[in-house]
């Protein structure tokens, strides 16, 4: 097969954001500190609260949860009482399209302002059940619309690598408290690459489920067909560990998969291991890009893979598809915010005019962009030209996957094209934007679950600059996806550094 070049940058360029070595005990560590009494999950607590506010530069939370010290209280009380938590003590952030009970939820849109969460979402009840402290809600692109987190009422999310960088969209507020060390642990959610495409623009791991796997349950709805919760993580094992908290079935999701699950243990690998690496992905990477797919791909061999090259042809007609997908998807998930049932009240003489001025008032610009392109590609006269015609190249694009995992166990693609752009290096172009999701919105039409993979870094402009690997599984085989980053860990192919104190 043609390798990708694999002859430049090094991976350890000398740079001005040099990782500082220093780093915080895994989430698997820390509950094994606090279960034994080391630490308290108050102090554990505690800390976190300290290092966010080190870190508050990034602009990486939106608010600190007000329940978090009571919940730090419960579990040490738990723990007193002899339950066995996974998680005990361990400081977690949400993303802020996850209710939490007697939080703010707001998506990171003025729309929500004011709105107190009356429930709880079934992936951050499990969190709390296994003993974690949700410490805060993170910023995030508006209603999970973007890919530089970049578009929150808010304002940007900074990259910890470089503050003149985004980290990433939409879950950049997760991705990047748990690459400056914050956390070790975060919540975020994927549609179309917000998990992945984050946390390799910022050299953590970040796992996209299997669609059904995790519960959408109060997760506030993007796309539904497509939207799935998924974790960061800084090891293999905190994976394992948080998966197999927050998957699983639940009645209150319809489309939840009532699917075995096996996270925690050592998973055999498939033997020999088939890899292949899709050709679509092999074109317009930056060189640092494909020096860390080249050492995935020998990293892999030397785990006793075979390396073969595989064409997904549909997977061309993607980023069109995902979009004429998800907006219509979007256009009438954000009808329900009208000033009346959700979002805030615009005064105005009749129903209609409040609705309008609501909607003007509180949407983004990105946001009422979706909207007006879902509402078109839905309409009479283009549903047949465009909505329905996306829905025919999902099924090829799914056939595709198919096809490819009757021949390999993985799939390797970079999960961007390129490492973190400048602030506002595309939020002018929308189209530029969307051309950034050209590696993850196939996966997600397919619904099959992937994990970025940090892989090295590229030097741009003095500074070292993440780069991730996507390895993506078929349908239910999340475990396996995990169980190959854990390999890959203990072979020491993945690069997984701490960033620079922030504002050094
Ligand atoms: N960038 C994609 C979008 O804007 C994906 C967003 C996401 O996964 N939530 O739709």
């Amino acid at each position: 097969m043609s390798t990708p070049d694999a002859s430049s940058p090094s991976s350890q360029p000398a740079g001005s954001s040099q990782p500082t070595g220093s780093s915080l005990p895994t989430a698997t560590q820390l509950a094994a500190q606090v279960a034994r009494g080391e630490l308290s999950p108050q102090q554990a607590l505690r800390s976190a609260l300290e290092r966010a506010e080190a870190a508050r530069a990034l602009n990486a939370l939106i608010s600190l949860n007000p329940h978090a010290e009571q919940q730090a209280a419960q579990v040490a009380e738990r723990l007193a009482a002899g339950e066995l938590l996974p998680l005990a003590g361990v400081p977690v952030v949400i993303k802020d399209n996850l209710n939490l009970r007697g939080t703010f939820t707001t998506c990171g849109s003025r729309m929500l302002e004011g709105y107190l969460s009356p429930y709880t979402a079934t992936a951050a009840q499990r969190l709390i059940s296994a003993g974690a402290v949700i410490v805060g809600k993170a910023n995030m692109d508006e209603f999970a619309m973007g890919s530089s987190s970049e578009t929150s009422a808010f304002g940007p999310t900074l990259n910890p690598w470089d503050h003149g960088r985004v980290p990433g969209g939409t879950s950049g507020g997760s991705a990047a408290l748990v690459s400056a060390g914050v956390v070790p642990l975060s919540l975020g959610s994927d549609t179309g690459g917000s998990v992945r495409q984050p946390a390799s623009f910022t050299g953590v791991y970040g796992f996209k489920p299997t669609y059904g796997r995790v519960s959408r349950y109060g997760l506030v709805a993007h796309a539904s067909s497509l939207d799935q919760i998924g974790p960061f993580s800084r090891s293999a094992a905190d994976l394992a560990l948080v998966m197999g908290v927050i998957a699983g079935h639940d009645p209150l999701d319809a489309t939840s998969l009532n699917a075995p699950a096996s996270f925690q243990g050592a998973q055999p690998l498939p033997s020999p291991l088939r890899v292949g690496v899709v050709t679509e992905s092999l074109q317009g990477n930056t060189p640092g890009v494909q020096a860390a797919l080249a050492r995935m791909l020998t990293a892999l061999e030397s785990l006793g893979a075979s390396v073969q090259e595989v064409s997904l042809p549909s997977t061309a007609y993607a980023v069109a598809a995902y979009y004429l997908i998800s907006t219509p998807e979007a256009s009438s998930n954000l009808a329900r915010y009208d000033g009346m049932a959700y979002g805030v009240r615009a005064a105005a003489p009749e129903v209609g005019a409040s609705m309008g001025a609501a909607r003007a008032r509180g949407f983004g610009p990105e946001v009422k962009r979706r909207i007006l392109m879902g509402t078109y590609a839905l309409s009479s006269g283009y549903y047949d030209a465009y909505y329905s015609k996306a829905m025919k190249v999902r099924q090829l694009i799914a056939q595709d996957f198919a096809r490819a995992f009757e021949r390999f166990d993985v799939l390797v693609t970079p999960t961007s094209p390129f490492p973190a752009f400048r602030v506002g290096e595309r939020s002018g172009d929308p189209l530029a934007m969307y051309a950034a999701d050209v590696d993850t919105v196939a996966v997600s039409l397919a619904g099959v679950p992937a994990l970025s993979v940090p892989m090295g870094f590229e030097e741009i402009g003095g500074n070292l600059l993440p780069v991730g690997i996507q390895l993506i599984a078929p349908a239910l085989a999340d475990e396996r996806l995990i169980a190959l980053a854990g390999a890959l860990e203990e072979q020491g192919a993945v690069q997984m550094r701490t960033p620079g104190p922030v504002g050094s």
